[in-house]
């Protein structure tokens, strides 16, 4: 059975496997291994051998390009006749009645949507272990998390399950857990990609993008999802560039900045020295490395979750039991907001609404949400001004590899601080890439590419050339059975 995303299509193409038959091996993996992993909320085989099928049977579906491909939704990505809840008790059952803009480009590009994949409730958190409807594992080791809040998504690639999948990220959550699992994860250009039908967390921040086991299948799927949508105000107008195109194989004399202080910043010795030998395979390949500073990045975590939890609170007042899923049964309408909510959302949903509502509040707006958005303008600016010396910057992708799953659950400072190389990205709105470089004894590890807004096919490009070079990408765990 071909593996990836180009093979596949191919094979399909050309006819030497059907779209049926590579959607039953997909089926068959996911009951393999999802015992293990709950990588999975909800699987729709019959839908997805139906639409399977339909493609084999039409010569135009055939040649399209992600003809028969199994792929796995991020659950806070709406899906027509296929239930949606953001991984929350508030949108149980929630079956929306629209397709996302990303969905419906992968269904009409020939895709074969077979699930819908594991997250943090409403996509906040770093493990996957806010999730209402369980937690799941890292497919390179059960008792770790594969990082979050896409950990569904990643841990579904890393598995084999799917060659695939989408997530969505607003402060590291496509990449983190890409780089735990070991595999790659996009975050593009805000703007980039449309995220109408993406449930909104914070609107500012929030980009969808692809997680697959390489940079190539990614770019094959950036082709399909990126740009313009008249649904979408804030998706750019400009026409995207080809994305596939760009990875050349080649880096010679492209200039790539280090930002050695921030690098050094709690990082593991392990995520160090994989770090480093990255940037001098880099090297090796003819990029010039330069040392950069991005001196704003130390009030990163701050302001991202003052900015963060203030969009939250209000992009979560819409569940109040009216409109969507749960409502519950009460006397008066004041009452029924107060249960719906208070049974629906899960202690972390319910820290941000409060600390995004206190954020807001009359007496402290000036003092946290103008000065975060001041502070804001800085990270950016230390970035607009490192990218006058460079192309791109590498970090780690996470301080850490994989933690194990319940070490930071009661600690949410200290989840938050696995975001420390993530969240600068997405508060500038840049293209950011993560791709395996390495381990950490069993665990995989990630080299963060960022580049300046719209330049996202270069930092796939500079990834592609250094896995090509690197055994890391076309590693797989081996998932005991359980
Ligand atoms: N871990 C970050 C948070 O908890 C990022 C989440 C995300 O990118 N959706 O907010």
């Amino acid at each position: 059975m071909p593996a990836s995303v180009r093979a596949i299509r191919d094979a399909v193409a050309a006819r030497s496997v059907s779209a049926v038959e590579v959607c039953r091996a997909a089926l068959d993996r996911i009951g393999a291994v999802d015992g293990a992993l709950h990588a999975f909320l909800r699987v729709d085989a019959e839908a997805a051998l139906g639409r399977a099928a339909e493609i084999d049977a039409d010569a135009d579906l055939r040649r399209k390009p992600l003809a028969g491909v199994p792929v796995a939704l991020k659950d806070n990505l709406c899906t027509r006749g296929l239930a949606t809840t953001a991984a929350s008790r508030v949108l149980e059952g929630y079956d929306p009645p629209y397709d996302a803009t990303v969905v419906g480009r992968l269904r009409e590009a020939g895709a074969v949507i077979v699930g819908k994949t594991n997250c943090d409730e409403f996509a906040m958190g770093s493990s996957t272990e806010n999730s209402a409807y369980g937690l799941t594992r890292n497919p390179w080791a059960l008792d770790r998390t594969p990082g979050g809040s896409s950990g569904g998504s990643a841990a579904a690639v890393a598995a084999r399950a799917v060659p695939l999948a989408l997530g969505s990220d607003t402060g590291g959550s496509i990449r983190q857990p890409a780089a735990l699992c070991g595999v790659v994860g996009f975050n593009p250009s805000y703007g980039r990609v449309s995220r109408y039908g993406l449930i909104a967390f914070a609107s500012s921040l929030d980009q969808i993008g692809p997680i697959a086991a390489s940079v190539g299948d990614a770019a094959t799927c950036m082709n399909v999802i990126a740009g313009p949508d008249p649904r979408d105000s804030t998706c750019a107008p400009a026409a995207p560039e080809d994305f596939s195109a760009a990875l050349t194989g080649e880096v010679k004399g492209v200039r790539i900045g280090v930002p050695r202080a921030l690098v050094a910043q709690g990082s593991d010795p392990e995520v160090i020295s994989a770090f480093d030998a990255a940037v001098a395979t880099l090297a090796e390949l003819g990029a010039r490395i330069v040392d950069v500073a991005l001196p704003h990045s130390a009030h990163a975590i701050a302001v991202y979750y003052l900015l963060t939890t203030a969009e939250a609170s209000s992009n979560l007042a819409r569940y109040d039991g009216v409109r969507y899923g749960h409502r519950a049964e009460t006397a008066t309408l004041a009452e029924m907001y107060e249960r719906t909510r208070g049974a629906g959302f899960g202690l972390e949903v319910k820290r941000r609404v409060i600390l995004g509502t206190y954020v807001l509040s009359a007496g402290y707006y000036d003092a946290y949400y103008v000065k975060a958005q001041q502070v804001r303008s800085l990270i950016r600016r230390d970035y607009e001004m490192a990218f006058e010396q460079v192309d791109a910057i590498a970090l780690p992708t996470s301080p850490t590899p994989a933690f194990p799953l319940g070490e930071r659950t009661s600690d949410p400072i200290r989840m938050y601080l696995a975001d420390v190389f993530t969240v600068g990205a997405n508060l500038a709105g840049l293209p950011a890439v993560s791709v395996p470089c390495g381990f950490s004894g069993a665990l995989p590890l990630g080299l963060q590419l960022v580049g300046p807004a719209m330049h996202d096919a270069m930092v796939l490009g500079i990834a592609d050339a250094y896995e090509r070079v690197t055994p890391w990408s076309s590693r797989a765990p081996a998932i005991p059975p359980r």
